[in-house]
């Protein structure tokens, strides 16, 4: 069986710009991925393990990247879906956790609910032991880094994290996780943890997104992507450009990876640049931001 992995590190790329510390990073998460695909890993371990790594490296907008919203506070969202079972997890509005897609998994593996938000959410992380941030206003400081060239802290720039991924046992699964757009109101929660907007995986197809969340709630976009495949008999790519399109056409903008079960991979975007990288059983891994495929 072939592998495939797809990953982005946010669709918020500005070509002002400069993303030397972010390529080299991607190269090794692709390989690193890659390396455990070839060996045998799940699809659910390997996108968990990629999106855990940018998570704690503070080179994108999720995780220990995450900017505070108006009231100061850093809130975090993520979600991932297994295909086997449509089996999924999300957190929304968490704060003080180093892996959001740790939580989400979690959600997903105690398999009572499928969101969790807030306080509640806080408490699930808190009751499974999971990795919490010490100081927050210590912790949370990299998004410096993400701001805009013009410094215009009121800027609705984004890079969330994301990994689509199929192993050889035919297994697809996407993660997905952020610390929101910048400037966001206290309590507002994106795509990201919206299983169907943000994240999507079934039996045909994986599929993460990045980009203004709000058009990507209003248009389904992750399952929109596998409903144009398993409906309209579209092709992975005709799919992704045609939901894309559709995010145009409402004043937004951003990207999809996706990956389906015959190990075709996709990662169009229509915003400056997208953040990203992709192998797969007989493709070298590519790195990419500004650069079309
Ligand atoms: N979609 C994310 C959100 O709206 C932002 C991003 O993708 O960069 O929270």
């Amino acid at each position: 069986m072939a592998y495939a992995l797809v990953i982005h590190g946010g669709a918020g790329a500005n070509p002002a710009k400069d993303y030397t510390a972010q390529r080299p990073h991607l190269a090794t998460l692709i390989r690193r991925g890659a390396v455990m695909l070839a060996s045998g890993a799940s699809a659910l371990d390997t996108v968990c393990a990629v999106v855990m790594e940018m998570e704690a490296s503070g080179l994108y907008v999720a995780g220990k990247g995450s900017a505070p919203n108006q009231s100061g506070d850093v809130e975090l969202d993520a979600s991932l879906m297994v295909g086997d079972g449509q089996r999924a997890g999300a957190v929304a509005c968490l704060s003080g956790v180093v892996h959001p897609i740790a939580a989400a998994r979690a959600v997903m593996e105690d398999g009572k609910h499928v969101m969790l938000a807030g306080r509640g959410a806080d408490a699930f992380v808190r009751q499974h032991g999971l990795e919490t941030v010490d100081e927050p206003a210590v912790y949370y400081r990299d998004y410096e880094n993400h701001l805009p060239p013009d410094g215009a802290k009121n800027s609705n720039g984004h890079g969330t994290v994301g990994a689509v991924a199929l192993d050889e046992g035919g297994g697809l699964a996407a993660a997905t996780s952020t610390g929101g757009i910048f400037n966001k109101r206290a309590g507002r929660v994106g795509d990201t943890p919206l299983i169907g907007s943000g994240t999507w995986a079934d039996e045909r197809v994986a599929v993460s997104a990045t980009g203004t969340g709000e058009h990507f709630m209003r248009t389904a976009a992750t399952h929109s992507v596998a409903a144009r495949m398993a409906y309209g008999g579209v092709s992975l790519d005709a799919a992704c450009r045609a939901v894309l399109g559709e995010i145009g056409d409402l004043g937004g903008d951003g990207g999809l990876i996706a990956v389906d079960r015959d190990g075709n991979i996709a990662m169009p975007f229509n915003s400056h640049g997208m953040k990203r990288a992709a192998v797969a059983t007989n493709r070298s891994p590519i790195v990419r931001i500004f650069e079309p495929e």
